[in-house]
């Protein structure tokens, strides 16, 4: 029997143990990063940075993924600088590496292309094992298993404001499942046949379609195409649930079996994007706003002195790229009639 809208998601959310401690409201949250062992100084810039700016308040777990073992010495070095203690992870081979349904010629051909096309990392394999990784397989590490929210954190990022509450906090308890920072437009090109090869998913699949979804943020014509819009997850905090869910499940195993993490570059970013405009609801998505974010070559930064002044923000207003016309977060505020986190008296309607 079908499932009506939103009901996977309940279905979800029933039977699933509250793992967190109801006293401290703390669960099984973790800061995760993905890195290699030559990223360790940008890794500890931006454990410095971050725990000056989030983590010296809430000590929040670390961990840190490797498709290789990490070195003895990256592991001392981040450990002496997490407040709320590291954990190491060594990502199984066989989840990043090709699945058996992909012809490796077409594969590398098609790199080849992509370079010549001067598609960023169009040349690059691992490239596309890190973005199928992202979008289909780190939510299924033993290590994983019990964590509920999870942030991730890249190498080289900053956030020059002080993040004033409990991300994760403020998440469960108002149950938002996904939450982002930056939003932009992706190059076509890594994606020609991402947009329908996901129509074609939900057309099989409709009970996946979440009333009252953020869908209007990556269509502007009723669905005939993609207007590129994505989350930018390199910042990205969510719900495992989520990845977890039938929905998402079936979602992935369909553009794995597409190949187009391979024969194209699907990232990461759109994959998780679309997915959560069309299977969430938009109230449970959340904008984290006024963090400072910076990740190359785009920064946060609030144009309000108010809240710039607030927040001890250490960053230049006039490189904000957030409210930028050519960034898609104005578009997720337009869709959905939600006031714009852009200066105290508004902040106040998100934060009473
Ligand atoms: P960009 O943000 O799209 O420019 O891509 P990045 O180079 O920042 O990669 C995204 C994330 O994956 C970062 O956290 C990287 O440290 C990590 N990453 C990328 N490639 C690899 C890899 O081959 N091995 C490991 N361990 N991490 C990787
Ligand atoms: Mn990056």
């Amino acid at each position: 029997k079908e499932l009506g809208k939103n009901q996977w998601l309940q279905r979800v959310d029933a039977g699933v143990p509250k793992i967190y401690d109801s006293t401290s409201g703390k669960g099984n949250d973790v800061l995760l990063t993905l890195v290699r062992n030559s990223e360790l100084t940008d890794m500890i810039d931006t454990i410095e940075r971050f725990e000056r700016s989030f983590n010296s308040k809430y000590h929040y777990q670390w961990w840190f993924m490797n498709d290789e073992e990490f070195t003895e010495e990256f592991k001392e070095q981040v450990s002496t600088r997490v407040s709320g203690g590291a954990r190491f992870i060594k990502i199984p081979d066989e989840m990043w590496t090709y699945p058996g349904n992909i012809d490796k010629e077409k594969a590398a051909a098609s790199r080849e292309d992509y370079a010549k096309k001067k598609v960023m990392y169009g040349e690059s394999e691992s490239y596309r094992f890190m973005c199928r990784f992202n979008s289909g397989l780190f939510y299924k590490l033993d290590e994983l298993r019990d964590i509920e929210y999870y942030w991730r954190i890249e190498p080289g990022v900053h956030f020059d404001c002080q993040i004033t509450y409990d991300v994760f906090q403020y998440m469960r308890k108002n149950n938002k499942l996904y939450a982002f920072n930056m939003a932009l437009q992706e190059d076509v090109r890594t994606i020609p046949s991402l947009w329908n090869t996901t129509m074609e998913f939900f057309q099989k699949t409709p009970q996946y379609i979440a009333d009252k979804n953020n869908a209007k943020f990556v269509t502007d014509d009723d669905g005939s195409s993609y207007n590129l819009c994505h989350f930018w997850s390199n910042f990205e905090i969510a719900n495992l649930r989520f990845y977890r869910s039938d929905a998402y499940e079936q979602y992935f195993q369909h553009l794995d079996n597409k190949g187009g993490f391979f024969y194209e570059r699907w990232g990461d970013a759109p994959v998780h994007t679309l997915a959560a405009s069309f299977m969430l609801p938009a109230d449970s998505l959340h904008f984290v706003a006024n963090t400072g974010y910076m990740h190359n070559p785009n920064q946060d930064c609030p144009v309000d002195e108010e809240v710039k002044q607030l927040l001890h923000c250490d960053c230049n207003s006039r490189k904000d790229f957030t409210w930028h016309k050519w960034s898609c977060v104005s578009k997720f505020f337009d869709v959905n009639n939600y006031p714009r986190p852009t200066s105290v008296a508004n902040l106040k309607k998100y934060y009473p």
